[in-house]
């Protein structure tokens, strides 16, 4: 197996919902275990906002908590209540890490989250 396919093998059997974006959460990449997860098939997902995840119900002081650790280029962590394409809410532990370019500079995020709801 070559590395690149090892690499996309281990992306689409991670247990974790995995998304990148662009730097406005706009997704071009989910693997497997999101659209397991959420409902959305990559079709689905892709060209899409992360916002679509978003149960109204969180206060919006934690989407601009979040933003403004990512305005730092820092990694964010929380718990968010999110909605399935079809299953209604369920609790998202979500970590968020923006990716760099050689120089520093922000070129995507990565998102990578599980489903809580059982645990609380
Ligand atoms: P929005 O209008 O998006 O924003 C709420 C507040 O956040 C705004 O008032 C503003 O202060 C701030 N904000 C929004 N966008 C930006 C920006 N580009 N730069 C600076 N500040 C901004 N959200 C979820 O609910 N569930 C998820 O699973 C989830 N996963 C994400 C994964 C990644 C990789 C990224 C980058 C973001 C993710 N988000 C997720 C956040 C998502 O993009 C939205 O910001 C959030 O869902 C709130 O959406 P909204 O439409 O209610 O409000």
């Amino acid at each position: 197996m070559t590395p690149l396919r090892l690499f996309m093998e281990t992306m689409d059997q991670s247990p974790v919902a995995i998304s990148i974006t662009d730097q406005r959460a706009n997704i071009i990449y989910v693997n497997q275990a999101f659209t397991r997860i959420t409902g959305y098939s990559p079709e689905e997902a892709i060209g899409r906002n992360e916002s679509m995840l978003s149960d109204k119900i969180t206060p919006k002081r934690v989407y601009q908590d979040l933003w403004a650790t990512l305005g730092q280029k820092k990694v964010w962590q929380g718990v968010l209540v999110n909605r399935h394409k079809t299953q209604g809410k369920y609790l998202a532990d979500l970590t968020i890490a923006p990716m760099l370019d050689e120089r520093g500079e922000l070129t995507h995020y990565i998102g990578i989250h599980r489903d809580v709801t059982e645990f609380y």
